[in-house]
């Protein structure tokens, strides 16, 4: 049996203000983070990013932070002594020649990631995958290329900070790259780092592939690293999965007919086509003439790394765990969450909200800690159900984001109280939300102006039940004979007949007593 080994290099574009090494923005317009696209092109440049001769390169401050934080939050150390080194190549998108990159002392290095493996194609539940290292360079500049064959250069992206991650050969499918790149994009965007954008080009990734050839006993046959092909410049998570999934068809085809690759090449994905194509034979590192940069002198990160590590957020990984706990949510519904840090900043709030409530709440005072606990817990099912289905969904029919929703946790937490009081029911409540999201109001406000209360005029109620069982007198007496489970089906005419103004909760305890 062949199995995949997998190993990904990803470049992240920093979301600092300034380039990596001169003054020139780093991004057309800082308020909207829209990477460079956007600005006139070769406006947003300077002798230093055009490489001009006599010129001095200058290390952001901002971009090691954030590299270092990045680092600090995949697990790796800092190297405190790290430096930066030339990497030479000739390309028209690089204008001095070389690239400042970092060769043997790269700011963070040795961590680890691990993620959960949910969906078609998982091989083991979770993946650990190692993280080699990552390092600090500048972006080249972008080839447009036009008509009659003409390429211009636009040198606005020369010298935006990347950071260059590299993993482990460590994936064992195309599905764990693909959430391991998800997870990624969370922290950087969790961190503030990077919007992480793949489509946007802020987030880039060169997956490598090898296969090896397993036995029935679980070792390995021959090597355990065989030549791999490295498809450059995925710019997708569907293209990282589809273009991984096809390398290994490849690859194993080519292995079946006993001409496994014999040496490593670098391929390209080729969407429209769906097939990845060969590009070059892969230049080995001492093409590359690597040696330090002599305009800057070596970092002493001691200092930053210690700051940076005293001030690091909390992490996803870390938050779904403590949703689970501390809010007895599901599993589930605590990674739909905080896959969204505005939403998780949301759902956080509202619950801290209502357990200020929940505390204050007369009957919970003498109440035992089991009865607590299962108070909390309905709460919590209730809160991630009424923000996951009910207010996502009608945001996304209005196409709102939670990011302009008018709705507060004040008031979301209110809406809470009175669904998890019976004062509202589930239908009634869902009006109100969609009230709510239109003017921002607050639920009892929404309530008396349009008359939605539950019917708590008890006479009514009383009424309309008596009405219910006249009404179905047959099942009542088959209640009555012992088929108990018809009281649902009271219960529901009985809703039913007051057009949802009543609650089920209340209409079950009187029927319930009607009944005997
Ligand atoms: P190179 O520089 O020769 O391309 P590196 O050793 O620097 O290779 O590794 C680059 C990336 O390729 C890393 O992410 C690493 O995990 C991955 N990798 C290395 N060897 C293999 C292999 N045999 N199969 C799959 N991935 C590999
Ligand atoms: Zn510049
Ligand atoms: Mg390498």
């Amino acid at each position: 049996m062949f199995e995949p080994v997998i190993g990904l290099e990803i470049h992240l574009q920093l979301k600092t203000k300034t380039k990596m090494f001169c003054s020139c923005p780093a991004h057309a317009d800082p308020s909207t983070s829209s990477g460079l696209s956007g600005a006139a092109p070769n406006t947003n440049v300077c002798p230093i990013c055009l490489g001009q001769p006599g010129t001095l390169p200058v290390p952001n401050a901002e971009a090691i932070r954030a590299g270092i934080r990045m680092g600090l939050a995949l697990g790796c150390k800092v190297n405190v002594s790290s430096k930066f080194d030339r990497k030479n190549y000739f390309y028209p998108d690089l204008p001095k020649g070389y690239q400042i990159s970092q060769y043997d002392l790269p700011i963070v290095s040795g961590g680890m990631l691990a993620v959960e493996v949910i969906g078609k194609g998982a091989v083991r539940p979770i993946a650990r995958i190692g993280i080699t290292r990552a390092h600090l360079e500048e972006d080249a500049a972008k080839n447009l290329h036009g008509e009659e064959g003409k390429t211009f250069v636009d040198f606005n992206r020369a010298g935006v900070p990347l950071l260059e991650m590299v993993t482990e050969p460590d994936f064992a499918s195309p599905l764990e790259a693909k959430v391991f790149l998800h997870e990624l994009r969370l922290i950087a965007r969790t961190l503030g780092v990077s919007d992480a954008d793949m489509e946007k080009g802020q987030m880039r990734c060169d997956a490598n592939i090898s296969l090896r050839k397993r036995r029935e006993d679980g070792s390995v046959e021959g090597l355990m690293f065989n030549p791999k092909t490295e498809i450059k410049n995925l710019n997708s998570f569907r293209h990282v999965e589809r273009a991984l999934a096809f390398e290994i068809d490849r690859q194993t085809r080519m292995w079946e007919q006993d001409t496994p690759p014999a040496v490593s090449t670098t391929r390209g994905w080729n969407d429209a086509k769906g097939i990845t194509e060969e590009q070059r034979i892969k230049e080995s590192e001492g093409d590359y003439r690597f040696f330090p940069e002599p305009d800057i002198p070596p970092l002493d990160l001691t200092m930053i790394a210690e700051e940076c590590a005293r001030s690091l957020p909390e992490l996803p990984a870390a938050k779904r765990a403590r949703f689970v706990t501390e809010y007895c949510l599901k599993k589930d519904d605590a990674r739909q969450l905080v896959d969204d840090p505005a939403l998780a900043a949301f759902a956080e709030n509202v619950f801290s909200e209502l357990h200020a409530w929940l505390d204050a709440l007369p009957a919970n005072e003498g109440a035992s800690e089991e009865l607590q606990a299962q108070e909390k817990s309905r709460i919590g099912r209730l809160v991630s159900t009424w923000i996951l289905t009910k207010l996502l969904g009608l945001m996304s029919e209005r196409s709102i984001d939670i990011r302009t929703c008018k709705v507060d946790a004040e008031n979301f937490a209110e809406l809470i109280v009175l669904v998890a009081t019976s004062k509202l029911n589930a239908a009634r409540a869902l009006e109100v939300l969609a009230i709510m999201l239109e003017s921002g109001a607050d639920p009892s406000h929404v309530m008396e102006d349009r008359k939605l209360g539950a019917m708590e005029d008890t006479e009514a109620l009383a009424d309309a039940i008596d009405r219910i069982m006249v009404q179905h007198v047959a099942e009542v007496a088959r209640y009555k004979a012992g088929e108990t489970q018809l009281l649902g089906f009271l219960i529901g005419q009985v809703v039913r007949a007051t057009e949802g103004a009543a609650d089920a909760k209340t209409v079950k305890n009187l029927l319930s007593v009607k009944l005997g």
